[in-house]
């Protein structure tokens, strides 16, 4: 196994959690192993989560923002066809 270093503070990362999964595919029954490794130093860890939680938060935004954009250009294009004017 490589070494999973703290993005942070470059310390090596323990293994905070480990747990099996259940998997059921093509009826076949079979366990995924999972391993939460996080930085040793609680602030850093903590201020890692923070960092994280706010990428998803901002990647949320842009997801949604896109999606508006295209509904937006789709009624555009709507309107468009039925030749109404704004
Ligand atoms: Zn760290």
């Amino acid at each position: 196994m490589t070494q999973n270093l703290c993005s942070r503070c470059g310390k090596p990362r323990i293994v905070a959690k480990a747990w099996k999964e259940k998997v059921i595919c093509e009826g076949k029954v079979t366990y995924v192993e999972y391993t939460q490794m996080v930085c040793p130093d609680k602030e850093c860890q903590l201020a890692l989560e923070k960092q994280l939680q706010a990428q998803l938060v901002n990647r949320q935004r842009i997801e949604k923002n896109k999606l508006e954009r295209d509904l937006a250009h789709k009624q555009k294009m709507v309107d468009l066809r039925l030749g109404k004017k704004k």
